[in-house]
């Protein structure tokens, strides 16, 4: 399933060290060093980053290492793009968007609001795209927004990043001679994220729906929660077939297989959580019966870890959010 990579960037930036899986999302506040804050200190990683061009299927390619992954259909339409990527990569995006094609950049989509997926979105509006989303990603970029636990308020973005075609549900696209499938999940990472399926191509990007293979970020101050979360995993094995490739918001290109152990890993802890919960524990004697311990070998990495997780699944018990 992996064909063709080339890295663009390590052409010309061959100093640049292996930094290609960092994002905000998995920035722990131990490693912020010096930075006042999560965020600032994950856009100046993001500078730094590599930017890799992994083909696909069917003209349909990703582009790895700025922020989430990013999406790329080129044609005669102009390009279809899914997700911006942090604005320090822009030379690096732009470089790895020329190698495709010579196409303008046309259309933009973004998964959810999170920073590491829309700081791109005002120099490729300024290029030509226009930006789609979820009317609630259009809402948290349009006015502050404060994440708790990053410990960051977001400015209003500028006019020419926020979404202008908005929607609340599903939206079909009909670009460069493919249909794209776009889909709000219902609150879940964040109250705004959609998924983006390429039907011909069968390639689904799933936004930060799904990391390969990480706990997950689940952003409660703008509307996420972990049955939420659960649900759209759900959603994803659903939507996949053994042949779909699937694009995780975060790691490696993956596939079905992965979206079901995902989805079980993330139904089974809620599950110990909730039990944990249920005899009547308090969160510091659920996190130190260490719920996640099964599952911390291959899900924790260095960053999101099985305190972390343990802390968002708590957090979203007996208070999910409304589903829209
Ligand atoms: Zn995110």
């Amino acid at each position: 399933m992996n064909n063709s990579s080339r890295d663009i960037s390590r052409r010309r930036f061959i100093a640049s060290t292996g930094l290609a899986m960092t994002s905000v999302c998995l920035v722990p506040r131990r490693l912020v060093g010096d930075e006042k804050d999560m965020v600032t200190a994950a856009r100046k990683r993001g500078e730094e980053a590599n930017v890799t061009v992994q083909a696909l299927r069917r003209n349909v390619s990703a582009l790895i290492g700025s922020g989430g992954n990013i999406a790329v259909l080129p044609g005669d339409d102009g390009k279809l793009i899914i997700d911006s990527g942090y604005l320090g990569t822009r030379g690096k995006i732009a470089d790895a968007l020329s190698s495709l094609s010579s196409d303008p950049i046309k259309h933009l989509v973004n998964t959810h609001w999170h920073f590491d997926h829309t700081d791109g979105n005002e120099w490729m509006h300024s290029a030509g795209a226009t930006i789609t989303a979820h009317e609630n990603t259009r809402k948290h970029l349009s006015s502050s927004t404060r994440v708790e636990a990053w410990n960051f308020t977001f400015p209003p973005s500028l006019a020419g990043a926020i979404p202008t075609d908005v929607f609340n549900g599903e939206k079909t696209l009909h670009l460069n001679g493919a249909t794209v499938a776009l889909k709000y999940y219902g609150p879940s990472h964040t109250d705004g994220d959609v998924s983006a399926y390429f039907i011909e191509a069968d390639v689904l990007h799933t936004g930060d729906t799904w990391w390969n293979p990480r706990y997950p970020f689940i952003d409660y101050s703008t509307g996420g929660n972990i049955d939420g979360m659960i649900r759209a995993a759900e959603a994803n094995v659903a939507q996949a077939t053994d042949k779909t490739i699937v694009i995780p918001g975060h790691g490696p290109i993956g596939n079905k297989a992965q979206l079901i152990e995902f989805r079980d890993m993330l139904a089974a802890i809620r599950e110990r959580v909730a039990a944990l919960k249920e005899e009547g524990k308090s969160l510091n004697e659920i996190v130190a019966a260490k719920p996640t311990a099964a599952y911390d070998e291959k899900w924790a990495g260095s960053f999101i870890n099985g305190e972390a997780f343990t802390k968002l699944v708590y957090k979203g018990l007996g208070k999910e959010t409304e589903k829209n």
